[in-house]
């Protein structure tokens, strides 16, 4: 947009261009007008907000191994296909840092916290349930002494009135639903009050992935829920048994794309779901590392590997996911742990990520909580006592700040000088010898 800002015609941009791992801000000199080309590539900045998320767990779907399948068979598995062309995604996403474990990797996923404490970390982030067949008496909570009560993504959204429905296709997962039922979820405290039982509608039974999708089907096709956790256990199974990559591996991932068609099919046959429903698809842990059929070793980088889809409106289809996110980096080749400077996406960040999706804040108590690179401190323009400054977020402490005459990929130069930090970011005064003819783009980078 253009506002007059002191005989400038000030075009001022906060907003984020996804794709490109930066930020722009650009004005037009006097008179100039607002350089249209430059405008078609912003995106809106902030998540989009839908009404229902499906946030889906496949269970020992390896991320590198999905995307190979993906290269050299994409007619095996349409719907993955579909995912991955319609998603802003990334294959190389981690499961928690210490533990490659089905269960304690799904406690994780809905409460956003890492398994164990990390070295020097406060005593009360971490969830502390390490055990991979738990006991029908077992619940989450009082496994790290320091939290008597663990919440989760279901609380944050049943206590604001919101459904939320949980599908399981192994049985010992449904710790989750006991522990988030009459007896054992907290008090409603935000009113009116809606009971201790967390979860409206849960159903868990080992290997039935159809009568999942049958019910969350209906349940879309007439009253669906806000939020719902759905497991699918097809690649694990042929994982421990044939090996993470073998030809049953891959028939595995292709019965889980059959559900995922039926899915697709549920949402695009009700014209009110559409752009009102997001998909988050991630893996509770890869495989095939240290021993081809088994997954335990979390050192072995085979295991930790997953990939992470965020489906959604607004969301860039085929964009790198870690470009979306202000606090995420790609961690390449390597298994970055919690206190690494730069932190990968992880399937932790998908119970946060998706009450970001529904409008929603954090689980309370979480730690792992992914940031969108967000409109509201990205770059803007000031004009002060006759000079421009531009001023940035905090929240962008990382970037580089750079500048171009033109939107070419290879016309930005780093600003390096003239950087100061004030309260809540950074300024830099735009030197008068350097104030456009007709225009000049700023932007912040990631390196
Ligand atoms: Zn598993």
């Amino acid at each position: 947009m253009a506002t007059l800002c002191g005989g400038f015609s000030v075009w001022k941009c906060s907003v984020g261009v996804w794709s490109r791992r930066v930020l722009f801000c650009g004005w037009a000199g006097l008179g100039g007008a607002a350089p249209s080309a430059a405008r078609a590539a912003f995106l809106p900045g902030s998540p989009v907000v839908v009404d229902y998320v499906v946030h889906i767990s496949v269970d020992g779907l390896r991320g590198d191994l999905l995307k190979q399948l993906l290269a050299s068979d994409p007619a095996s598995y349409p719907s993955f296909q579909r995912l991955r062309a319609e998603s802003s995604h990334t294959f190389n996403a981690r499961c928690d840092y210490t533990i490659s474990e089905t269960v304690p990797n799904h406690v994780t996923m809905v409460t956003g916290r890492p398994v164990h404490r990390p070295a020097g970390q406060p005593t009360t982030i971490h969830h502390g349930y390490t055990n991979n067949s738990p006991p029908s008496t077992d619940v989450i909570h009082g496994f790290n002494v320091n939290v008597p009560y663990v919440a989760s993504v279901f609380d944050v959204v049943h206590d604001r009135g919101r459904s939320t429905a949980l599908l399981l296709s192994k049985a010992k997962l449904a710790l989750i639903e006991r522990s988030y039922d009459v007896v054992h979820g907290a008090a409603d405290l935000l009113p009116p009050d809606q009971g201790r039982d967390k979860i409206e509608f849960s159903q868990a039974a080992d290997g039935d992935t159809g009568g999942l999708l049958t019910s969350l089907t209906g349940r879309l096709a007439s009253n669906p829920d806000a939020y719902t956790f759905m497991h699918l256990h097809q690649p694990d199974e042929a994982g421990h048994i044939y090996g993470w990559g073998s030809a049953p591996w891959n028939a595995a991932v292709a019965a889980v794309d059959v559900r995922l068609a039926q899915l697709f099919a549920a949402v695009d046959a009700r014209p009110a779901l559409r752009g009102r429903l997001a998909i988050v698809l991630t893996a509770d842990h890869g495989g095939g590392g240290g021993a081809a059929s088994g997954h335990s070793d979390a050192t072995r980088i085979e295991n930790v590997t997953i990939p992470f889809f965020v489906w959604a409106p607004g969301f860039p289809p085929g964009a790198e996911i870690h470009t979306l996110l202000a606090n995420r980096w790609d961690p390449g080749a390597t298994r970055p742990d919690y206190n690494a400077a730069r932190q990968p996406l992880r399937n932790g960040d998908s119970g946060n990520l998706s009450l970001a999706l529904l409008g929603l804040g954090p689980v309370p108590g979480s730690w792992l909580q992914p940031a969108f690179v967000s409109a509201q401190s990205g770059p803007e323009l000031h004009r002060v006592a006759g000079q421009l400054e531009v001023r940035w977020g905090v929240d962008f402490a990382g970037y580089v700040l750079e500048t171009s005459a033109g939107l070419s990929p290879e016309s930005w130069q780093l600003i390096d000088q003239g950087i100061t930090a004030e309260e809540g970011g950074f300024k830099y005064l735009v030197p008068v010898e350097s104030a456009p003819a007709a225009r000049r783009f700023f932007r912040l980078r990631k390196p």
